[in-house]
């Protein structure tokens, strides 16, 4: 079915301005942007009387199979069970305007199917498997009584465990092999794992670069969880392209992100969330503890990195029933950045992370249909993106997903 929308006011993000004009979706592409287009025989037309229409948004840092914050519980549950949970999750993502994802471990390629086939609704899933960690790192979900792994591959945990520069690259070929779209890597501590610190660096150089060269091998990339700047500038001088959360990044990080073409995912509402609901949500008491040491620092951070001409890209990283917070991102960057800096951040910039530039992130013919209408202007008032109650419709792939009325 092919759908034309009259009357919108359709944001170039790269420029920051709008153009009132019609907008034809058919094939599930942009067909054709202009005024007064001609209306086809079964088209159905929608009238925006001068909507703000937005590309569908990107986040690049999510984690759908985290049905509960107590990550560690994920692998002993049924993977059936989470799939569903993860069905809700997705779904819930598209009705906030979210038309794409990046998982940051934990989706496989069956999740990314399901979406692919129309078995769940939900946005186009980018997934890197289960992330890479060290023993006793952020993905080795055992507390310090456990000594057995229990990672057998229908487990629906986030991690697995590799230790050793040939176990990494089996680990790294094993992932790529199940169609992994980029791998991940836990480079530092972390907030929600029971036996490390905030501050340790994760993995040997000689590791790191190993996972690197088998994701060059095979034309993908390594994103990599890292707080402190030891952590990260270490991660970038081994050639990690998207760096995860990166709160207590320095002046030399900067210089190293923008040396390499590195891409920053700050995730600060995951923060907030975890400070005011974490526990309730499942969060143990010793994670909880943890989130001050990054808390406070994200915020400055953006601001250092966004100044300093890094590649900003938009991240969650919401667990459980904190995924509802999703597009309060939105409003805590705004704090430090403009609204369309913002907004690129979850369009075009999350596209070139993502090596899927002009394909998804832009309005151009030729382009997914993939499209958010907004209830007013972000770039005047943030809300009309923060706040999911202000977006009237989702299209995705030319189709309607999401019809709240305008
Ligand atoms: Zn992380
Ligand atoms: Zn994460």
């Amino acid at each position: 079915m092919s759908l034309l929308l009259r009357n919108a006011m359709l944001l170039d993000v790269a420029t920051g301005v709008y153009q009132e004009a019609d907008l034809r979706c058919a094939d599930g592409r942009i067909a054709e942007i202009g005024t007064g287009l001609a209306a086809p025989d079964s088209v159905r037309v929608l009238d925006l009387a001068g909507a703000p229409v937005l590309p569908g948004l990107i986040d690049a840092h999510v984690h759908v199979t985290a049905a509960t914050a107590d990550l560690g519980s994920l692998a002993s549950s049924s993977p059936s069970y989470i799939a569903a949970h993860s069905a809700r999750i997705m779904s819930g993502m598209l009705d906030r305007g979210f038309t794409t994802v990046r998982d940051a471990s934990g989706a496989d390629y069956g999740l990314c199917d399901a979406q692919e086939e129309g078995l769940l609704r939900g946005p186009r899933l980018h997934f890197c498997g289960r992330a890479l960690s060290q023993t006793g790192g952020h993905g080795d979900s055992r507390g310090r009584g456990t000594r057995v792994h229990d990672d057998h591959p229908c487990c629906a945990g986030l991690g697995r465990v590799a230790d050793g520069v040939d176990a990494v690259r089996a680990a790294a070929r094993d992932e790529l092999r199940k169609g992994a779209h980029h791998l991940k890597v836990m480079a530092s501590g972390g907030v929600a794992s029971p036996t490390d610190r905030i501050d340790s660096t994760q993995y040997s150089m000689d590791e790191l670069r190993a996972i690197v060269d088998e994701a060059e091998a095979a034309n993908r990339y390594v994103a990599a969880h890292a707080y402190t700047a030891r952590a990260i500038n270490r991660a970038l001088e081994a050639g990690i392209r998207s760096i995860e959360h990166g709160n207590l990044l320095d002046d030399e990080s900067v210089r190293l992100f923008t040396e390499h073409e590195a891409f920053l995912v700050p995730t600060l509402v995951t923060y907030w969330a975890l400070k005011h609901e974490g526990p309730e949500h499942g969060l143990s008491a010793s994670s909880h503890q943890k989130v001050d040491q990054v808390l406070g620092a994200g915020l400055a951070a953006l601001e250092r990195a966004a100044r300093g001409g890094v590649r900003v890209v938009y991240g969650s990283d919401l667990l459980g029933g904190m995924h509802r917070y999703q597009n309060e991102e939105f409003r805590i960057r705004a704090e430090v950045q403009k609204p369309i800096e913002v907004i690129r951040s979850a369009t075009v910039t999350a596209a070139q992370l993502l090596h899927r530039e002009g394909e998804i992130g832009v309005l151009a013919a030729g382009a997914q249909a993939d499209l958010v209408i907004l209830r007013g202007d972000p770039l005047t008032d943030i809300d009309f993106l923060a706040d999911p109650a202000n977006i009237a419709c989702v299209i995705q792939g030319g189709d309607l997903v999401t019809d709240k009325g305008l």
